[in-house]
């Protein structure tokens, strides 16, 4: 149950409030968001919401099943729009392309892959400066010092900044600089890390577990959104099978679930979703007309000498092609009425 609370509640309706859903059998806990206040109550009993609807304090009332309450479109059925200024969004009925490499490398790459993402109206770039590597041998990113360049170059050109976030301590330090928290496929379920990027009022981009399920991917939201922080993006990258010919398998079927199940805006990132560069663009293409608001994938000038993920990389004549038909595609998306 979700229990949306006005604004002037006083604390003496609220304490009441809860002591009725408890006399019922609910557990409650109190949400605070950056938008707004919630009561969660979770139990098993049927009960006729009407009992306690018409509580002073009360905005709105639903009753919500799934494991995962705040991010479920049960209660919120529009849709969550991500506004990162200057006319930069992330949202149902649009298509963002965000796109960039896998790992910020020098100020004469960012300053290329920024003039190429001007070049074909690109406004977000994506690229970590904390890298998350199978061997501890590889490229691990530039660091914090990595995302100061990055940042003072992106923000003269007005480019949005996506990118990974690691661990806890980071946070704080990469807050100034960044756009969106990128929560990588290996930290979906680092339960601490959630908890921490649900206190701040910056957009976070959550992408699926390697192995997990759309339900986990949900759950892992519903940590950052009760932590206090609305501004969620859900990402689908692909997840382990036991097929061995691609990277990753791409669940695009994913997609229509997730909008169907959550109010939240859904990515696809086709690069680490096949792994495969010469079939990128059709699974960025798929994602599209699957219904996704935004595509994520990666791009360098020299994707041969780039330090992580070269062989899934776009260089910029692809990309600037995939971007075009993106939009393209997406047009005949809207034209079909699909979604
Ligand atoms: C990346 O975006 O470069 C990355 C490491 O992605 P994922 O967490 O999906 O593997
Ligand atoms: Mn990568």
């Amino acid at each position: 149950m979700i229990i949306q609370l006005k604004e002037d509640i006083s604390e003496k309706q609220k304490q009441s409030l809860i002591q009725e859903v408890n006399e019922i059998g609910y557990k409650v806990t109190e949400v605070k968001t950056q938008l707004g206040d919630y009561l969660i109550g979770i139990g098993k009993k049927a009960f006729d919401i009407r009992k306690i609807g018409h509580k002073d304090g009360i905005k709105d009332i639903h009753i919500v099943s799934d494991e995962y309450k705040l991010v479920s479109k049960k209660w919120k059925a529009k849709p969550t729009s991500i506004d990162l200024g200057d006319g930069v969004f992330i949202k149902d009925g649009d298509m963002a392309i965000i796109a960039g490499p896998c790992s910020i490398e020098s100020e004469e790459q960012i300053h290329k892959v920024v003039g190429h993402l001007k070049a074909n109206g690109i406004r977000m770039m994506r690229g970590g400066v904390f890298k998350p590597r199978t061997s501890p041998y590889a490229f691990r990113g530039m660091g914090i010092d990595g995302l100061k360049l990055w940042y003072s170059i992106a923000k003269e050109q007005g480019i949005k900044i996506v990118t990974e976030v690691m661990q806890v301590s980071q946070i704080e330090e990469m807050y100034p600089y960044t756009d969106i928290y990128q929560v990588g496929a290996r930290n979906t379920q680092n339960f601490n890390l959630l908890d921490e990027l649900g206190k701040v009022d910056k957009a976070v981009m959550i992408k699926r577990g390697i192995s997990g399920t759309i339900e986990e991917l949900l759950q892992s939201a519903e940590y950052v959104f009760s932590g206090g922080n609305e501004k969620l993006i859900l990402c689908e990258r692909g997840i382990r099978t036991y097929e061995k010919a691609s990277r990753n398998t791409l669940d695009l079927n994913a997609v229509p679930i997730l909008k169907s199940k959550s109010h939240l805006p859904v990515i696809v990132d086709p690069s680490h979703g096949i792994g495969i560069r010469e079939f990128v663009p059709q699974m960025a293409l798929a994602g599209v007309m699957a219904g996704a608001d935004g595509i994520i994938y990666e791009t360098h000038e020299v994707p041969e000498k780039a330090y992580s993920d070269g062989q899934q990389t776009l260089d910029f004549a692809q990309s600037a092609l995939l971007a075009d038909w993106i939009r393209k595609t997406f047009a005949m998306r809207k034209s079909f009425d699909l979604l």
